[in-house]
């Protein structure tokens, strides 16, 4: 038997450890567990090389619990350590590393991607003591037991263990240590963690893992089906995913994956599902916010990928090189899947445009590269239900839809209900209509006008439907100018201060007062209430327009008698109004009333 002194400088770092991930501590079984894999994988590759005697036989992982003994054994048939590596590797190395580990916890003060880089001396987060009982795949190796309660001191003694592997035991006798001798715990973090390592692993008999999940397998080896069975593996019970995209690169870095986009009508669901993040088949974590950009965070299923730094904080992993490419490859990656889907099968993605519309939206809003690659497969809709790409679009108006600065004006409608009058007069006109139902499309609406030129968007209310698309063209009013001066006064002394009246020379068949929400002013003040500013600050900001050309206006106004004036002016107004769905209520009555006043 031997006893010794591992050199570290802090001469007990495992207080501190402790101390610092306490809430973290179930991470240990995925360094134990991991740990073995290694092992596993290790003697698998000298096995291979020819360099292990006889058949290497079953490789499982097996995880034990004696509820009365108070042990947790994770048992591998690795490469086993003889007692010169228990030295140089649990002493010198697990010390080391966790020493190391400290320090950039310590320096950093924030959280370390996954707790990763700990290793094997976590162990000791809830182990009062453990024991490594190994033997050495190398030929006659003498079985040893290294043990140490996590204090520098540890003893190493020959032992009569007659298989090859490793042992690590975990002596579980510490109060807070109680929730790792119950097998629903361990079997919880058994799935979390270890549900896809690449070596077969058991618990009370059963193996919990699949060794080849399906994004290490090729492509051409997954049909749709399969797929769709890993996304339910993932996220049990859970609908299904729209379409996937499968990753998969060796250079510049190492990454291989799934994506899946979800259905959207139920949001619950997808605030559940999130990517999860894996190295090497590891579990690490699924709080991924600083690998993929914000708008593929809608994205479910699982990123593995040992190139992405996971003993560094946060903030340091979003500088990182290497992250950043990842990251631009996987925005790349999920454009050119939608390109693809929208050139094989236009029908399908317009289809689905209803639930991937606005993330494209968002993506094209958020990220620039992402934006160039969606000007092609980006679509727009109109009030008739087609789709149109910006550039099919763009033809499809140009005729007559360009004003006198060679503009071309995409009219739209958030509401094709509270607007149907401005719409019906606009088709009438030949002029179509986009429909923008989305509350991403005030932001898409700016943005479009940035990336296609000479394109303005105005809204199917910005303006009457003469000046919606601005001609030279002017035509003249009926009235005189006397007469146009004393209609506008009837008007502005009954509407509210600070309503603009205007006069207008429109057809005789026009409506004979309408109401329109000038674009700019519009805009600015929807923009304002994004921000939570004070919408009242604004007003209602429209304006009133008189058609000087209508006869309830040119005749029965100017001939009513002056005390019956401001009655009908009103009545005009709130027939606008009712046009557009304004009225409610008491102000519906006042209306009727009116009504009845005039038809006598
Ligand atoms: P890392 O795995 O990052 O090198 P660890 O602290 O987890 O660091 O482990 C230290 C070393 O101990 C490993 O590199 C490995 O050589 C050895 N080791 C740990 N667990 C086992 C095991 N189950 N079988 C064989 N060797 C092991």
């Amino acid at each position: 038997m031997k006893t010794g002194t591992i050199s570290v400088q802090t001469e007990n770092i495992f207080p501190i450890i402790k101390q610092f991930l306490y809430s973290d501590q179930e991470i240990f079984l995925r360094e134990l567990v991991s740990n073995a894999v290694d092992a596993t994988m290790k003697l698998r590759t000298l096995a291979a090389r020819g360099e292990v005697q006889g058949e290497i036989g079953d490789t499982a992982i097996e995880i034990l619990l004696d509820e009365t003994a108070k042990t947790l054994t994770i048992s591998d048939k690795g490469i086993g350590l003889t007692s010169d590596e228990c030295e140089r590797y649990l002493n010198q190395v697990a010390f080391s590393s966790a020493q190391e580990f400290l320090d950039k916890y310590k320096a950093d003060g924030a959280s370390i991607i996954g707790h990763f880089g700990l290793g094997f001396y976590s162990a000791f987060m809830v182990a009062s003591r453990v024991e490594a009982i190994s033997k050495s795949y190398r030929p006659d190796a003498q079985a040893v037991v290294w043990s140490c309660d996590g204090s520098p001191e540890y003893s190493l003694d020959d032992t009569t263990k007659t298989t090859r592997g490793t042992d690590m035991v975990l002596h579980l006798t510490g109060e807070d240590a109680d929730e790792y001798l119950k097998p629903e715990r361990i079997t919880e973090l058994l799935n979390k963690y270890c549900k896809f390592l690449p070596i077969e692993i058991k618990f009370q008999g059963e193996t919990v893992n699949n060794p080849t999940p399906a994004w290490k397998k090729q492509a051409t080896e997954l049909d749709d089906e399969a797929y769709k069975a890993f996304y339910q593996e993932l996220y049990p019970y859970s609908a299904e995913p729209l379409f996937h995209i499968h990753l998969n690169i060796d250079y510049p870095f190492n990454l291989t994956g799934i994506l899946y986009f979800p259905q959207l009508k139920n949001q619950l669901e997808v605030q559940k599902n999130k990517i999860h993040l894996y190295c090497n088949q590891v579990f690490v974590t699924d709080e991924v916010k600083e690998i993929v950009p914000d708008f593929l965070q809608l994205l479910h299923g699982v990123i593995d990928s040992p190139d992405i730094p996971l003993n560094v904080s946060r903030s340091a992993l979003q500088a990182d090189r290497s992250v950043k490419q990842i990251t631009n490859y996987i925005t790349k990656k999920v454009a050119e899947k939608l390109d693809e889907m929208f050139r094989k099968d236009r029908e399908n993605f317009e289809a689905k445009w209803e639930n991937i519309g606005a993330f494209i939206k968002y993506g094209m809003l958020t990220d620039e590269k992402f934006a160039d690659r969606a000007m092609k497969f980006g679509l727009l809709q109109n009030t008739e239900k087609a789709f149109f790409t910006f550039e099919e679009y763009r033809e499809k108006v140009k005729a007559t839809q360009t004003d006198k600065n060679e503009n071309i004006i995409f009219l739209y409608t958030n509401s094709p209900e509270e607007h149907n009058s401005y719409v019906a007069a606009a088709t009438a006109k030949g002029y179509d209509v986009l429909l923008n139902d989305n509350i991403i499309d005030m932001h898409f609406v700016q943005f479009l006008e940035g990336k296609l030129e000479k394109v303005q968007f105005k809204r199917i209310d910005a303006d009457t439907v003469d000046r919606l698309v601005e001609k030279d063209e002017t035509t003249e009013s009926v009235l005189s100018e006397k007469e146009q001066e004393t209609v506008k006064n009837i008007f502005a002394e009954q509407l509210k201060t600070g309503t603009s009246v205007e006069l207008r020379a429109l057809a005789p068949t026009d409506a004979p007062v309408q109401i329109v929400r000038p674009e700019f002013m519009r805009r600015m003040k929807e923009m304002q209430m994004m921000q939570g500013m004070d919408a009242t600050m604004f007003g209602d900001m429209y304006n009133v327009v008189v058609n000087t050309n209508h006869n309830l206006v040119t005749e029965k106004l100017l001939k009513t008698p002056a005390d019956s004036q401001a009655d009908l002016a009103l009545y005009l107004y709130d027939l606008a109004r009712l046009q557009q769905n304004l009225l409610k209520g008491a102000e519906l009555t006042t209306f009727i009333e009116r009504s009845m006043r005039f038809l006598n």
